[in-house]
């Protein structure tokens, strides 16, 4: 990921520890996908449930798609976090 905005040269990580909210998108993106595939799965299947498949799925899940949706959790963090504080002068890289 750029460390700013080619347009505008908005700074993208505008304090120290600013990714822990895009941490925070990506698991829940993670448990979400978790969870609908683990309670989807047992409403399809059920009463026979495969919970060996489930698993592998789970895991599967859990390993793969937090890396998948990792530049999306940041640029969702980003929006929002845009959305509710707005920008100031120091939050500009210095034109050269
Ligand atoms: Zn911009």
């Amino acid at each position: 990921m750029d460390k700013q905005c080619g347009r505008c040269h908005l700074i993208f990580e505008r304090m120290p520890g600013y990714w822990v909210g895009a941490m925070i998108i990506n698991f829940a993106i993670t448990a979400g996908a978790f969870l609908l595939m683990l309670i989807g799965g047992m409403v399809v299947t059920w009463p026979d449930v495969p919970w060996t498949t489930l698993t592998y799925v789970g895991l599967a899940i859990g390993g793969f798609l937090p890396a998948i949706a990792f530049p999306w959790s940041r640029t969702i963090f980003a929006a929002l976090e845009l959305a509710v504080r707005p920008t100031e002068a120091n939050d500009y890289a210095v034109d050269d």
